[in-house]
């Protein structure tokens, strides 16, 4: 089969306008970028949102990543595809765009793969419409602006020491994750440490995709808390005034960006926060256009069902104009026999007993899914090495459970790779059964809800505080925060805090070791075992493959 990229630059692109048209917006609600990329203008999302009608909401999420791939994107493009191209229903995707520092590192790109991709892909994994360099901008821009307070006059006596905010860069470099800014000659400002935050792990970052429209964003920007004073007073963004410059540099890319799938459908690409030390979902702007613009949509939450998916329950959804109706899990054979392998060296060899046990890690990601009161379905993602016992062993697990599974290969066979499912699927989103319940109550504090989320969706026994995270937690009681959404920062590679616990692992605690207030995007960011907010680059970097050739066409992207 060819590469993800070579299908990508094969299939014919419709102009911009005729995807737009699929769901009745018009040329003028448009404002293009070439011929094959538009943002969706401000009159036109200030008309769309007085639309009363609400299109049906399905949230696809997964078992926790391994090296062996799941196909998240990939699925999700392919049942709207489906959904829309074989069901004939009015449908759109709404998807996160990709970050480049992963697409030159692990990763590669993250448009789907096979004949389930969004295009053009090239565009949408490296500048895209610019989104990500205008939060690289603002963020170093609002950086710049405090470092150049604390020089000229610091009548809040702000302690450069206690400065909070950090720097971005949208590029996996180790080497910036802890810097001195201002050595030199006093002219060359105040001398303190800071430190690189990957873009889309930034607070803009997650404010951006909070924001429901410019007055939001601006007041976010200026509850944005900087730091602290010599005498240990919290600094917000707006005592100093810089909001409205740096809401300014993000208007443009507070708009939604329209693309297309393989086969067509409108899809909004717009906004990246990770999924731990985020919210790792796509901008609710884009998600509720969606909605109020189709019938049915389809989107993603980073990371497995324990951390973007948790998230998107209990928190992005309060920011909806309409919860989710149906979420659907994707499962891979080769994934769950990773869980007990721990290696991929043989994954292509059948193995029914690793498979069985394999299980324990979809089994208890699908029960999370459903304890949201939300009806749940499992797509089994079809992989060319997969076994037809493998394949029917795990649908039976599965349906075991009182939970419908199908296998689906919207990889290699486009929509047509599983219609059955987008059936099933949207039976459910149709059935009107969803009546989410989230897993910690608004008014829990900081934590009764991180003890409620490591108990009942990781399944840990308890939860252990570090001194410095005690400390913290006293710090956002006394400021009246310890309220407030958290956002448990955990490795995606399992339900624990250690990577190397694969499966579905018992008898463990959680261990919180610092918490921190992410006062403009209103949650808090509670950081568990080594999750990094600035990446490093691997051995053998996706970077090493990448390559244009001097007509401008570009290679090797995955
Ligand atoms: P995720 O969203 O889980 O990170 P993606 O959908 O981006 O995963 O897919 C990652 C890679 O795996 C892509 O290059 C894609 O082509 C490949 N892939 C996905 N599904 C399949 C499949 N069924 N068979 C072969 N390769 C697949």
């Amino acid at each position: 089969m060819k590469s993800d990229i070579e299908i990508a630059q094969e299939t014919n692109e419709l102009p911009i306008n005729e995807i737009a048209a699929e769901v009745d917006l018009k040329k003028e609600d448009l404002e293009p970028y070439g011929y094959d990329k538009a943002k969706i203008s401000w009159s036109a999302i200030n008309r769309i949102r007085q639309n009363k009608h609400l299109g049906k909401l399905i949230l696809v999420t997964s078992i926790s990543p391994t090296p062996a791939g799941e196909g998240k994107s990939t699925i999700t493009i392919g049942l709207g595809d489906a959904i829309k191209n074989q069901l004939h229903k009015n449908t759109m995707i709404a998807l996160r765009e990709p970050s480049m520092g992963p697409v030159f590192g692990l990763k590669g790109g993250a448009t789907g793969g096979g004949m389930a991709q969004i295009i053009p892909m090239e565009d949408i994994n490296l500048h895209f419409t610019g989104d990500m360099h205008a939060l690289t901008a603002a963020i170093d821009t609002l950086a710049a602006l405090v470092d150049n307070y604390i020089y000229q006059d610091n009548s809040l006596d702000i302690d450069p020491d206690r400065i909070l905010l950090k720097r971005g860069l949208d590029v996996n470099d180790r080497a910036l994750r802890k810097i001195t800014v201002g050595e030199g000659s006093k002219f060359n400002g105040v001398e303190h440490q800071s430190s690189f935050a990957i873009t889309v792990a930034n607070e803009l970052m997650a404010i951006l995709c909070l924001a429901n429209d410019i007055d939001d964003l601006k007041a976010r920007i200026g509850d944005m808390l900087v730091g602290y004073t010599k005498d240990d007073q919290p600094v917000y963004v707006k005592q100093l005034g810089f909001q409205g410059a740096i809401a300014a540099l993000l208007s443009n890319a507070l708009k939604p960006n329209l693309v297309q799938t393989l086969e067509h459908t409108p899809a909004l690409v717009h906004g990246g926060p990770f999924a731990n030390i985020a919210h790792g979902a796509n901008s609710v702007i884009a998600t509720n256009l969606a909605m109020h613009l189709s019938d049915y949509v389809l989107t993603e939450a980073g990371f497995g069902s324990d951390l973007g998916g948790q998230k998107f329950m209990d928190f992005v959804s309060k920011h909806l104009d309409k919860k989710p109706d149906a979420a659907v899990v994707v499962a891979t054979v080769r994934a769950l026999k990773y869980q007990v392998l721990g290696s991929t060296d043989h994954l292509d060899e059948e193995n029914l007993d690793a498979l069985k046990e394999g299980f324990k890690n979809l089994e208890r990601h699908m029960n999370n899914m459903r304890s949201y009161n939300v009806p749940v379905m499992v797509l089994i993602n079809h992989f060319d090495t997969d076994t037809e016992s493998e394949l029917n062993l795990l649908k039976e697990l599965v349906e075991e459970q009182g939970i419908k599974a199908e296998v689906v290969n919207y990889h290699d066979d486009g929509s047509k790779g599983g219609v059955k499912a987008a059936e099933e699927v949207v039976a459910l989103a149709d059935s009107g059964k969803a009546d989410l319940t989230p897993t910690y109550d608004d008014d829990d504090d900081v934590k009764t809800k991180i003890k409620k989320v490591a108990t009942k969706i990781y399944h840990a026994t308890g939860v252990e505080y570090s001194e410095k995270a005690k400390k913290q937690i006293q710090a956002l009681r006394d400021l009246g925060k310890d309220k407030l959404p958290v956002i448990i920062a955990k490795t995606q590679y399992s339900f624990s805090d250690d990577k190397k616990k694969l499966g579905a692992p018992t008898d463990f605690n959680l261990h919180v070791k610092g918490v921190s207030l992410k006062n403009g995007a209103r949650f808090i960011v509670v950081t568990t075992g080594h999750v990094l907010d600035m990446p490093g680059l691997p051995k053998h970097p996706a970077a090493l493959d990448i390559d244009v050739d001097n007509n401008g066409k570009i290679g090797g992207l995955f």
